[in-house]
């Protein structure tokens, strides 16, 4: 075998009459007279290469063999193909099996399985094409991701997963221990003694990269933290999950404008990138499973963002007409149904609301001169909601200090991150982004667990 490896996205583009092989896995097989038609595919793209075996170029033992999901390397040349539907496919010559699949237990058998059910088989799914395109997507908008930050001077700085400090100063965090949870080691008071367990103190894995991302943004001006986030949130929604990734860029010098027109920039630029790159993919979801996916992409790529206050956002709500099940009053937390029916009815675009009351945004986020609001923002979108968090950071040490008391917050753990405020502090902002969120909005997928390959909600952790 002297014929050049190639993918199967490769293929597509080699010259007629090339001689080469290829190697994937079957999607099906097809037999009419006198010939075999089988659809191979490698995960390289959406589409599969269409492999034409003529009776008897190869021996029956093997042609036994190819059946939906078994793998296979074909070898032959590449021709035009008559049918429509292709430009070329390859006229086999040879064939080798590496491994069969037994049609009467492969599950991805028949076409029209619930995505339900495909969750259940995560180590399979990944050959559908809901999830080939899902996952291309995925890789497609990481890379976009990097790229936006690295073409505007931002250092990526990896923030740590094992953390003793509570972003958020609330709950909701996974304890990471190796003390003997039938038998802990106890103070003379009865309580944990913390000092054995492996840190020395309590430990939990990370909700966030933000605090440790603004020690970085306060020595290299623009940073970006891009990794997993955990949270215990006993929610069972369509939109959380216990773990997910996070894009958190944090700029030095950067107030609440600054920051909102970054996040519209990347948002658009991410969009743009993988409709250039993924045109393929996003078509499936457009025809499959959500027909507004590319008609929203590609008009949201090119209009302003809406923008609005909290307090006037809440004004909107109240006067909408509509029976909510939270009920709007100014000082709530804007809700799902809220945060839609702004992006969706109100706006129809990408909306950023701004100025939130203070009491239930973080410590950390600037205190405007009314003393009641915070400069956080959020960017919310039809079918999703909320997308990005994001705020300019309270820079003044009194001021933080005296937030940090009003949450019922100990200041001492926090001693690093006043000290950035007491030696060369500035202006500073950041936002994060759920990658799965985004996900959702680009795929039109409205469960969580399926943009993720392996998702963790409460009660699963499968795979
Ligand atoms: P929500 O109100 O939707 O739970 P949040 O206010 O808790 O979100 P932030 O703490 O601001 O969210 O987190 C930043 C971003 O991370 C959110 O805008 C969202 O895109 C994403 N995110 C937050 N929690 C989750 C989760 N449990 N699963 C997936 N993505 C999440
Ligand atoms: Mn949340």
């Amino acid at each position: 075998m002297t014929a050049n490896f190639l993918s199967v996205k490769a293929a597509f583009s080699a010259p007629v009459g090339s001689e080469l092989t290829l190697r994937g896995w079957v999607r099906s097989r097809r037999d009419s007279k006198g010939v075999t038609f089988i659809e191979l595919n490698d995960g390289s793209r959406f589409k599969s290469m269409q492999l034409v075996v003529d009776a008897g170029t190869i021996p029956d033992e093997t042609l036994k063999q190819i059946t939906t999901g078994s793998s296979l390397a074909a070898t032959g040349t590449l021709v035009e193909s008559p049918a429509k539907g292709q430009a070329v496919e390859l006229k086999v010559a040879t064939i080798h099996i590496y491994g069969g699949a037994d049609p009467q237990t492969y599950p991805l058998q028949k076409k029209g399985h619930t995505l339900e059910f495909l969750r259940e088989i995560s180590h399979l799914r990944v050959r559908s094409n809901t999830f080939g395109a899902a996952f291309r997507l995925r890789n497609a908008l990481t890379h976009a991701i990097h790229m936006f930050f690295q073409e505007r001077e931002f250092i990526y700085v990896h923030t740590p997963i094992v953390t003793t400090s509570d972003c958020e100063g609330a709950g909701q965090m996974f304890a990471v221990s190796t003390l003997n949870m039938h038998q802990p080691p106890r103070t003379d008071d009865g309580k944990i003694d913390w000092q054995k367990d492996f840190f020395g103190k309590p430990a939990f894995l990370t909700v966030s990269g933000q605090l440790e991302g603004e020690i970085f943004a306060l020595a290299f001006s623009k940073v970006y933290t891009f990794g997993p986030t955990f949270r215990a949130e006993n929610s069972n929604t369509p939109r959380h999950l216990a773990e997910f990734w996070m894009v958190e860029p944090e700029m030095a010098f950067y107030e609440i404008e600054d920051n909102m027109r970054l996040a519209e920039d990347f948002l658009k630029y991410t969009i743009r990138y993988v409709l250039e790159h993924c045109r393929e993919d996003l078509e499936f979801f457009n025809q499959f499973i959500e027909k507004s996916v590319l008609a929203t992409l590609e008009h949201v790529a090119q209009s302003d963002f809406g923008h609005i206050t909290y307090t006037d956002a809440v004004s909107e709500l109240q006067k909408s007409g509509k029976t909510w099940e939270f009920p709007v009053t100014w000082g709530c937390d804007l809700q799902t149904e809220h945060e839609r029916f702004l992006s969706e009815e109100i706006f129809k675009k990408p909306v950023i609301v701004t100025d939130y009351p203070k009491d239930i945004k973080a410590f950390y986020m600037r205190v405007n001169d009314d003393g009641k609001t915070v400069r956080a923002m959020d960017v919310l979108v039809p079918r999703v909601g909320e997308i990005i968090g994001g705020s300019q950071r309270e820079e003044r040490h009194d001021v933080l200090t005296q937030r940090l008391h009003d949450s019922g917050l100990d200041e001492k753990p926090y001693w690093w991150y006043l000290d950035l405020r007491r030696y060369g502090s500035v202006p500073h902002a950041g936002f994060g982004l759920g990658l799965e969120r985004m996900m959702m909005y680009l795929t039109g997928l409205k469960n969580i667990r399926d943009v993720i390959p392996f998702p963790r909600t409460p009660g699963n952790a499968e795979f």
